[in-house]
Parts: C-alpha cells; sequence; structure tokens
C-alpha cells in the first residue's frame, strides 16, 4: 500500500512540474517574441531620437528670404467628424495642429457619403488657434477640391467626370488628384493642378507589418516613441515620384503630401444605449459592425468594476495609433508664400512654391531650391523658365544631408552637404530629393517642386 501511495505522489509531482515546465516555457516564447519589440523601445528608438536631436543642433539661425517670401508648413487632406469615417472634432483638430506647430490646414472631408453640402458650408474657415483654415474636399474618383467658398450646386455622381471636374473649377477650386496608388485614378482628364506624392494613410494601409507587430509596437513604443514607429510602416515612394516625373515631363504637376488625417486607426470600449459593451473602432462609421458586443451581466459587472460609471454613450478605454497631433507632425506640405492669407496660400499652392517634408526627422523650414539665371533673376521651385546660358541651380538645406538632383526622372548629381551648385547645360525638368543619414539608414527628408526650363 505504501508503494502504491509513494507511485501517486510522484505522478502527481511529475504532473505539476510538467505544468510547471509548459507555463514557464511559455513565458520564454513571449519574452523571446517580444524581445524585438522591447529592444527598438529601450535601445534603437532613444539612439535615434538622440541623433535627430544631434542633427537638430547643427541647424543654423533661420534667416528671412532674400526674396521676401515666407516659408508656412502645414497639412493638406484631413478628416473630421464631417466624414462617415472620423470622429474628430473640430477643437481637437485645432488643438492636435496647435501642439504640432503648423501654420495651415486644409481640410478635405468626404463629398458624396453623409454630410455633401455640410462638409463645404461647415468646414473649418479662417483662422483658429493660430492656424489658417481652408476648406476643400475629397470627392469621386479621388478628385480634391482645394479652396471651395460654397458647395457645387448639383451632385450627380454619374455625371462623365471631365464635366464634374469642370463645374469645381468654375466655382474657383483648385483640384488635386489623390491617391496615386488607386489604379481607378484618372490621370487622362483635364483641369488638374497637381497630385499628392505621398500619402500617409495609403503607407499605413498597405504596410506589411503583421497585426501581431503593430500591436506589439502599440504597446511598447507608441506613446514614447509614435513618429518612429510610424516608421516602421513608411515607404519611400518611388512609385509615385516616376508617375509624377512622367507628368512633369508634359507639364507643370504640382507636388503635394497627403497626411489622409482621419484619427481612425484605433480601439474603444463604449457603452450602447441598451447598456450593452462595445468593443470597436475609432472611426465613428456607422455602415461598420463593432468588433465585440458584451451584454452579459458577468462583462458589464466587471467593466463597473474597472471603469465605474456605464452611462449610455461613455467611452470606458481608447487606444489610438494616428492621433492628429502625430499625423500632422510626420509629414506637412511646405509653401512659399508672399503672406499668411488665403490668396497668399492659393498662388504659392497653385504656382508650386511648394516642398513635402519629414519634419518629424528635423524641421525642413530653411530650405529653398532656385534657378540664378543671367542679371539678378531668380526662379524658384514650381516656376518655369526659358533655357538661357549661364544658369546655375542652387540648393540650401538646414542641416546637412544626402542631396539629389533629379532631372527628368534621372539623379544625375549626389552630393552631401549643406549645399549644392549645378550649372544648367541643357533644358529640362529639374528636382531636388533630400535624404537625412541616421544611424546608417538614409530616410527621405524632403521632395521638392520641380523647377522647368523649357
Ligand atoms: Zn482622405
Amino acid at each position: 500500500m505504501r508503494t502504491l501511495g509513494k507511485a501517486a505522489n510522484h505522478t502527481k509531482i511529475a504532473k505539476k512540474s510538467f505544468v510547471l515546465l509548459c507555463v514557464l516555457g511559455a513565458f520564454v516564447v513571449v519574452l523571446l517574441c517580444q524581445a524585438p519589440f522591447a529592444w527598438r523601445r529601450f535601445y534603437v528608438y532613444p539612439r535615434t531620437e538622440a541623433a535627430l536631436a544631434a542633427l537638430g543642433r547643427q541647424r543654423a539661425p533661420a534667416e528671412p528670404r532674400a526674396d521676401g517670401l515666407i516659408d508656412l508648413r502645414g497639412i493638406i487632406h484631413c478628416h473630421s467628424d464631417l466624414s462617415h469615417d472620423s470622429m474628430g472634432t473640430p477643437g481637437e483638430i485645432i488643438a492636435a495642429g496647435q501642439r504640432a506647430g503648423i501654420d495651415y490646414l486644409i481640410m478635405t472631408d468626404h463629398f458624396g457619403w453623409l454630410t455633401d453640402a455640410d462638409v463645404i458650408r461647415r468646414g473649418l474657415r479662417g483662422e483658429h488657434g493660430g492656424i489658417l483654415f481652408i476648406v476643400g474636399a475629397e470627392m469621386r474618383d479621388g478628385v480634391m477640391p482645394l479652396f471651395l467658398d460654397r458647395p457645387p450646386d448639383r451632385y450627380d455622381p454619374h455625371e462623365p467626370l471631365q464635366g464634374y471636374v469642370n463645374d469645381l473649377r468654375a466655382l474657383g477650386a483648385v483640384v488635386f488628384l489623390d491617391h496615386p496608388d488607386d489604379p481607378r485614378r484618372r490621370w487622362d482628364i483635364q483641369g488638374w493642378t497637381g497630385m499628392e506624392i505621398y500619402n500617409l494613410h495609403a503607407d499605413a494601409r498597405k504596410t506589411n507589418l503583421a497585426l501581431y507587430s503593430r500591436l506589439s509596437e502599440q504597446f511598447w513604443s507608441m506613446d514614447r516613441y509614435p513618429l518612429r514607429v510610424y516608421y516602421r510602416i513608411f515607404r519611400e515612394p518611388h512609385e509615385y515620384l516616376a508617375l509624377w516625373d512622367r507628368f512633369t515631363t508634359r507639364r507643370r504637376v504640382v507636388g503635394i503630401a497627403g497626411n489622409d488625417a482621419h484619427q481612425n486607426n484605433g480601439a474603444r470600449l463604449v457603452v450602447r444605449a441598451d447598456g450593452a459593451l462595445l468593443l470597436t473602432d475609432t472611426s465613428g462609421n456607422p455602415h461598420k459592425a463593432p468588433w465585440l458586443v458584451l451584454a452579459d451581466p458577468l462583462s458589464r459587472h466587471l467593466a463597473r468594476w474597472r471603469f465605474g460609471d456605464l452611462t449610455p454613450g461613455r467611452t470606458l478605454w481608447r487606444a489610438d495609433a494616428d492621433l492628429y497631433e502625430r499625423t500632422f507632425r510626420f509629414v506637412s506640405t511646405h509653401l512659399l508664400a508672399s503672406s499668411r492669407t488665403e490668396s497668399a496660400l492659393r498662388r504659392a499652392l497653385e504656382e508650386g512654391h511648394a516642398y513635402v517634408a519629414f519634419d518629424s526627422l528635423a524641421a525642413a523650414t530653411g530650405f529653398d531650391f532656385a534657378l540664378r539665371q543671367a542679371g539678378a533673376r531668380r526662379a524658384i521651385m514650381g516656376d518655369e523658365v526659358a533655357f538661357g546660358p549661364q544658369e546655375v541651380l542652387e540648393v540650401r538645406v538646414p542641416v546637412e544631408a544626402v542631396l539629389r538632383l533629379v532631372h527628368g526622372g534621372h539623379v544625375i548629381r549626389r552630393q552631401t552637404g549643406r549645399r549644392l551648385l549645378f550649372p544648367v547645360h541643357s533644358p529640362g525638368v529639374y528636382r531636388i530629393e533630400a535624404h537625412l543619414q541616421v544611424r546608417g539608414q538614409l530616410l527621405p527628408w524632403i521632395y521638392s517642386n520641380p523647377i522647368y526650363v523649357r
């Protein structure tokens, strides 16, 4: 009997040890899987930030431009709660813009979904919190009219696209085409001024980063180093730039950054009118089903214990990836304007006196790309001039960068420094790309609009 009892005891101990080993094993596996994320959080990202801060300290104090133009940094393509897929309030957008230090913001809510004419009528315009707001809209087929004072008199989604664009132009809008990644984009229509050469929302949507990695990055680093996490999804827009280069050989096309800010990539736990708990995204899209509905008493009990009052409509918990402030800090479109007014911004945008900058790496204000012509004449990015002898392209950047001069889509000069001079021997379309060398990586920083030498 004693031997039997001993044997049973041994089996029990063996079982216990096995369970313990399994738990320990699982713990080690989780630890190993999470190690790369922890390593980035505590080793890579702090060092990248330090390297960027060191780069920023090289900056010479910004001097006013000789031509009197001012460099205004702002955001084009932003959605609010007037769109079907955003819950962002005007107050949130203004506060985020102030924190990000932007000068202007062009709102482009979806037109043709829920609020249509209200998108134009009630859109944020004028000065708010030191930011100049302008109204535009994102319409069918990626048509993005900017500077819209009033809604179109008629809206026929089946009207041929060219007539639609003509109507918008007759209303005084400056028409851009967005999402160059969309294969349905109608580049053949007439009357558009420019295009997005980068779209952040598309980048996030097309990322190869698995959900597991995104959630892990969110957990470890999003609060502390959000813009470094953004770089995990960032892809250099080679195809869009190539497309742009093809268009500009034929005519002037203004390149801008599409922030496409929605603040709708996140999760929230809310109380429904009937008291059920919903785990859903942060888009507020009424056509989207929640991920999880918890209506049982136990869930409600636990929620009350953890979050307190369960008043219908209350948000109990929320986690965001694409807060407006982050999206605004990441990339922007700089306009060289004669003054800080809507009409001056419009002129600068139409003329392509603009460049796209990833200011989250280093503030790009102070960048200049110009053509010194005979006499004291000077053309800047966006300008179209006749070819003449003794013309020199001149580039200046506020901190040391790898500068690439692109001519007709091909890099014809590559140089590291703060300045580049290039004598122009032949007509063509010239633009600049500046990359920053950060801890052995070459990161895209600035894309200028071209100077067109015809
Ligand atoms: Zn959009």
